[in-house]
Formats: structure tokens, sequence, C-alpha cells
């Protein structure tokens, strides 16, 4: 197939089966779109499908976007994972309105240089909510096009991601581009899918090289293979006397950055002098199973010790950034998941 035939094999298939009733497609709008793009990052479309609709209930536009708390925005985003993604919203959403008034950049080079838009983002947002053709190179699109070209090698691999730019930039046509950009991401998601692509549904099958040598599934290449080193930390959950539990904000940067976890101790940290004094005079502390949490870099295991019947002076816990968190009304906060299950499991 030529590309002109690649895109009305994909445009056709598209009109028949490609998906329309996504809530990010009614209305189509910039933001709406870009919210969309960053939620499905490393994230499938069932899971952000109720996650998009509570964030476009609260924030209807970049501007309401702009104006609301960090914390507000985090705790909107709880259970998601990634946080770095919506911190980044909130720093773009306000660059926006400050500098373009809330409306949407329609170069590329402008649209990349938003926090958190990479190049494959800024392309779905140009090429689906503004119409103006650009290449995009999504999970989805990534496997469809090494499959159906057989490009050996992982795509972390810069030569391995060229090669695939290159070919997403060669097939993406000019007319109806908002359509075939959703039909390649329609097609890597329902049809060649990571899993068990339908290849005999498949637009493509007649020239699809991995088809051919019946060897779908070995593309794209996979990441080689390092075992993920190992962290240990305790978090430390403590309750008040009416069973309030002891939160404190992470710093902006870094792991969970922002959001509100326990106070946390890897082996090397002494405890706080003021926590130590308090657990050898007043408390015991009860360990609960440890959990384990695996980041893309590393794998924490956490051990939980509840201590209950904290008193705390109010004006050193607002001075540390932290606050007693009401498991009876809950106040919106953005929470590190691990934490949001620990509080969970707390009797309340
Ligand atoms: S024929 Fe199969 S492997 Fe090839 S692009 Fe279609 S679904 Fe993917």
């Amino acid at each position: 197939m030529n590309s002109e035939q690649f895109q009305q094999a994909v445009l056709t298939w598209f009109d028949q089966y490609g998906r329309k009733d996504l809530p990010w497609q009614h209305p189509i709008t910039p933001y709406r779109v870009w919210l969309s793009e960053v939620m499905l990052q490393q994230t499938q479309v069932s899971t952000v499908i109720p996650y998009f609709e509570r964030f476009v209930a609260t924030f209807p536009t970049v501007h309401q976007l702009a104006e609301a708390e960090l914390d507000q925005v985090l705790h909107l985003w709880t259970g998601l994972g990634y946080y770095a993604r919506a911190r980044n919203l909130h720093k773009a959403a306000r660059q926006l309105v400050e500098q373009r008034d809330g409306e949407f950049p329609d170069t590329l080079e402008a649209m990349e240089s938003l926090p958190g838009v990479g190049r494959s983002t800024a392309g779905a947002i140009l090429s689906i909510a503004q119409g103006v053709p650009t290449p995009i190179l999504d999970g989805n699109v990534k496997r469809v096009l090494a499959r159906y070209r057989a490009i050996e090698g992982w795509p972390g691999r810069s030569a391995v991601l060229k090669q695939l730019w290159q070919l997403s930039e060669h097939y993406t046509p000019q007319h109806r581009c908002a359509d075939y950009t959703q039909a390649m991401m329609d097609l890597g998601a329902t049809l060649c899918r990571r899993g068990k692509p339908d290849c005999q549904r498949c637009p493509l099958r007649s020239d699809c090289i991995a088809l051919a040598q019946g060897n779908p599934q070995d593309y794209p290449g996979s990441k080689p293979k390092k075992e993920l080193p190992k962290r240990q930390c305790r978090m430390l959950l403590l309750r008040d006397p009416r069973g309030r539990v002891l939160l404190r904000q992470r710093p902006p940067t870094g792991i969970w950055g922002g959001l509100w976890s326990f106070p946390q101790f890897d082996e090397l940290q002494p405890w706080e002098p003021w926590l130590l004094e308090h657990c050898q005079q007043h408390a015991d502390p009860q360990p609960l199973s440890p959990l384990v949490h695996t980041f893309s870099h590393f794998q924490l295991r956490i051990e939980p010790l509840l201590i209950e019947g904290v008193e705390l002076d109010d004006r050193r816990v607002a001075e540390a950034s932290e606050c007693w968190y009401d498991l009876e009304s809950p106040p919106q906060l953005g929470l590190a998941a691990p934490v949001e299950r620990l509080l969970q499991q707390l009797p309340r």
C-alpha cells in the first residue's frame, strides 16, 4: 500500500468502527483533548473516563484549572498515578492563561513548550482539536506501525524511535487528520492490541509484515530487563485521641511531589526527636502489614506503624506543613496511592 491507500484503509475502517463516543469527543476542544491525552499516558481509556469526567465537571475551562489550588488538582488525580502529569497540567494552565489568555497555540513548537506536553501529545491536540495535520506517536500508534513495518528494537532507543516517527510523518494525511489520528489510536487500542491482535478484522492486514511473518506480538521490541532496585521505609500512622491521622505534605518535586503522606523514615534517617520522645513516653507502635509500591525506577517496601493517642502542639503541626486528616469527613487533598490504601484500612 502506498501512503494514500494506507490512509484510505484506516479512514474507511474508522468511519465504520472507530470510537466516536468518548467523553472528550463531545465537544472536541483543545482543552479537553489536552486533558484526555495527558490522562491517557500510561493509562487505559476505561480507567481515565471517570477521572476525566470528574475533572472537567470541576474545571470546565483552562481558566478554572489555572485558578485552582494545586491541592485540589492533585486530589482529583489521586489514584491515577504519575503525579508529575497533574502538576504539569496545572503549571501549563497557568502559563496558557498568563501568556495567551487561555488560548492554545497552533504550532507544534509553541505547543511543545507547555510543561508536560511532548511531541506526541502536542501532535494529538493540534490534529484532533485544531485540524492541523501533525503526526503522533503514542503507545498505540507505535505498536501499529512497528508491526505493520516490522520495525525491530525497543522504541525507547532513539534510532528505533526515529524510524517510527518517520513512518508516522509519512502516513499522516493532509485531509481528515483528526479522524486519521483518532483512527490510528483506536486501531492500536481495539485491534492491534498488545496481547492478542485481532488481525482478521484489521484494515492493514493485506500488507502487514509482522502478520505475514506470523509474529505480531514480537513487535515492538521490549525494554531490556533490569531488576528494579529495592528500598524500604517506615510510615508512621499517628492518630490523635479523636481518631484523626497526621498527614504531612511532601516537597513539591520528587516522588509524590506535593502530595500528602505520613511522616516517613528510611533505614538511614533517625526518627525526629519529638516523635521519638513521644513514642518512648506515651505509646507503643503497632506494626501493620507491610506493602510494596512499585515506581518506574525502584520498588518501595513500606512498613507502616500505627501509634494511637498522639497529642501534638497545633502550632508545630501547622509549621511543619502537616494536618490532621479526619477519616469521617476527609478534606480534599492529593494522596499518594499507598497512603490512601492505608487510610482505608484504618478503623473509623
Ligand atoms: S494486521 Fe495485525 S499486527 Fe498488523 S497492524 Fe493489523 S492488527 Fe496489527
